[in-house]
């Protein structure tokens, strides 16, 4: 399934300036290199939305229970 989202978000903030207290000395810091690297980094890492399946028990579904109850299930099935 392609997940090339066409509105990319693009941080206006660079993550250098965290750890930088003074944002105009970023020209210096970051070539343009550096730029266009960052910018292939994040189209080659859009953000994906990730379905779970939560059990109604609460945990990660299935969950050992549901695991197992269909094995049960299965081996039933099959011994018949
Ligand atoms: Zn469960």
């Amino acid at each position: 399934m392609p997940n090339r989202p066409d509105d990319q978000p693009n941080d206006p903030e660079p993550a250098a300036r965290k750890t930088l207290g003074k944002p105009e000395q970023l020209p210096h810091l970051v070539s343009d290199q550096d730029v266009e690297d960052a910018d292939d980094m994040l189209f080659a890492h859009p953000p994906r939305v990730v379905r779970r399946w939560v059990c109604g028990c609460g945990a990660d579904y299935p969950c050992t229970d549901v695991l197992f109850a269909r094995l049960v299930k299965a081996t039933a099935e099959a011994g018949e």
